[in-house]
């Protein structure tokens, strides 16, 4: 069976489950998981924060990072493709009473004189504007990524005029994996960082957020009341240092598969147009009459082939570490055979 669903469908290793069947445990809600407080150390360490937390998903590190930079009726600007936007339930309303202001960016992404003139001024009938947040990469526009010194700009505008700024770094590491930038020089440009573990690098479950030790603090009160504080489970964050230490380096190859597949779909009678690959997502479009997404969905799924319909003619695939080179040989032969 070929998977190309997302990058979250991976299992663990052998040498992850040993990791994770030799964790030392505690109750993390009275702090004495060692395997958890090795982990958050561990990802502190490697972006250059203080403190880091943490949570069971993306979206709870996210939704906790929005609650604690902000108060009900503030707004934050984000990108129209936004995951914390498009992807998490309503959360930002739901958790945080606050409202999105939605910026449409250059393919996911966007420049601080777009969120300068999204700003609004300090007049008590307009929204207090309070938070911005940048995902890097960018999943729903087929994972592009910021460089460093195209963030730079962004966080002098958000100190300048007292934003806190966020980062959904879902991703982050197939970001860096192209820049070749260190975690640390990402780190310094936010005020916070949420990172997955259940995403490219392999582990079943797990995020972490990341900042100073006041708003680490903070937000595990939060986490708290989100009913996400949890007991031994130092079992999944031994996945999630495992993760850290040995599955970031390889990242290269699913990018490589992607750009791959981009190349093979651009020359398909079928298909109408690939958006650019960046990293290792891949989104394109089919011609109308032959296949829509739901259909082709179905026949690929006839052929041991997972894949996701992204919109009405659209499809999203993304590699990752469980997509071996057999598979990705088979997956080329499919796509090909369907022409
Ligand atoms: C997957 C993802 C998240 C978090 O998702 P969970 O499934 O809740 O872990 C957040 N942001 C982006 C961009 C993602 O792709």
């Amino acid at each position: 069976m070929i998977d190309l669903r997302s990058d979250t469908v991976t299992k663990p290793s052998k040498e992850m489950l040993e990791a994770m069947m030799s964790a030392q445990v505690g109750d993390d809600v009275f702090g004495e998981d060692a395997t958890i407080i090795e982990l958050q150390d561990y990802a502190a360490n490697l972006f250059g924060k203080e403190a880091a937390l943490f949570c069971p998903s993306g979206t709870m590190t996210n939704q906790i990072a929005i609650k604690a930079h902000t108060q009900p009726g503030d707004e934050l600007l984000c990108d129209v493709n936004s995951h914390i936007y498009n992807y998490e339930g309503g959360g930002i309303a739901f958790n945080s009473g606050v409202q999105a202001k939605l910026i449409q960016g250059n393919e996911g992404k966007l420049t601080a004189q777009q969120i300068e003139n999204n700003i609004n001024g300090d007049y008590d009938w307009l929204t207090k504007t309070s938070l911005v947040s940048l995902e890097n990469t960018v999943n729903r526009a087929g994972g592009t990524y910021y460089t460093c010194s195209e963030i730079e700009p962004i966080t002098k505008l958000c100190k300048e005029k007292k934003l806190k700024l966020h980062l959904d770094g879902a991703r982050i590491f197939n970001a860096l994996e192209e820049t070749k930038e260190n975690p640390k020089s990402v780190g310094e440009l936010f005020d916070s960082v949420s990172i997955c573990l259940s995403k490219g690098l392999g582990a079943p479950v797990g995020s972490l957020l990341l900042g100073d030790k006041e708003y680490i603090k903070k937000s595990k009160r939060i986490r708290k009341a989100f009913g996400g504080g949890m007991r031994q489970a130092g079992f999944i964050a031994a996945a999630g240092l495992y993760a850290l230490k040995n599955n970031i380096t390889r990242l290269k190859e699913d990018h490589v598969k992607a750009k791959e597949l981009e190349k093979v779909l651009k020359n398909l009678p079928y298909i109408e147009s690939v958006l650019p690959v960046y990293t290792n997502i891949i989104i394109f479009n089919l011609k109308e009459g032959k296949f829509t997404g739901e259909t082709f969905e179905k026949t690929l799924a006839q052929n041991n082939f997972k894949i996701a319909a992204f919109g009405k003619q659209t499809i999203r695939m993304v590699t990752h570490l469980d997509y071996d080179d057999t598979q990705h040989q088979q997956a080329i032969d499919i796509l090909k055979k369907l022409a």
